[in-house]
């Protein structure tokens, strides 16, 4: 599609939050353009990239939000928050302090966003099997716990991006119409 007469029905802003390093840029550039860079560096700067996609016969925009290296300083302001209707909190499921931290970004999350914000545990990495260091069902259980969507993926092979986003985005979905 992409014709002229298409129309956006809904703007739907997702923030992705998390400790450095764990994959959130990869997984934007996988969900946004189906890119992967192992150079970490590559999208340093940018803010947000969108996605437009069909829920239920209407035409949702996805506008992503990206750090961009802000999370080292703990610098997240709460502009960066503003609006949002989802958050993607990233953990590495091969470093323990990324997930243990994951706390933390609730914590964050909670006195900044708006308080009907879809939540999604993302424990990225998956190809790293080998390196696991976060079993998926301490995962698991945490999201539960705390009411969060929870998915393992991996940037780097594409497994279950495309499915955590649209998760995400049909509970957003949910949420407003
Ligand atoms: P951010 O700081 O959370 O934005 O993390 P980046 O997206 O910059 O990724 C940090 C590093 O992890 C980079 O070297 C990426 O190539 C690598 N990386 C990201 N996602 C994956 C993944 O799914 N699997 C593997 N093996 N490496 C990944
Ligand atoms: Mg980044």
């Amino acid at each position: 599609r992409g014709d002229f007469n298409s129309k956006i029905d809904y703007v739907f802003k997702i923030v992705l939050i998390g400790d450095s390093a764990v994959g959130k840029s990869q997984l934007l550039a996988r969900y946004a353009r189906n890119e992967f860079s192992l150079d970490s560096k590559a999208t340093i700067g940018v803010e947000f990239q969108t996605r437009t996609l069909e829920i239920d016969h209407k035409t949702v925009k996805a506008q992503i939000w990206d750090t961009a290296g802000q999370e080292r300083y703990r610098a997240v302001t709460s502009a960066y928050y503003r609006g949002a209707m989802g958050a993607m909190l990233v953990y590495d499921i091969t470093k323990r302090q990324s997930f243990d931290h994951v706390v933390r970004w609730l914590d964050e999350l909670r006195s900044h966003a708006d308080k009907n914000i879809v939540i999604m545990l993302i424990g990225n990495k998956s190809d790293l099997g080998s390196l696991r260091a976060v079993p998926v069902e301490d995962a698991k259980e945490f999201a539960q716990r705390e009411n969060l969507f929870f998915m393992e993926t991996s940037a780097l092979e594409a497994t279950n991006v495309e499915p955590a986003f649209l998760n995400i985005l049909t509970e957003i979905y949910r949420v407003v119409s």
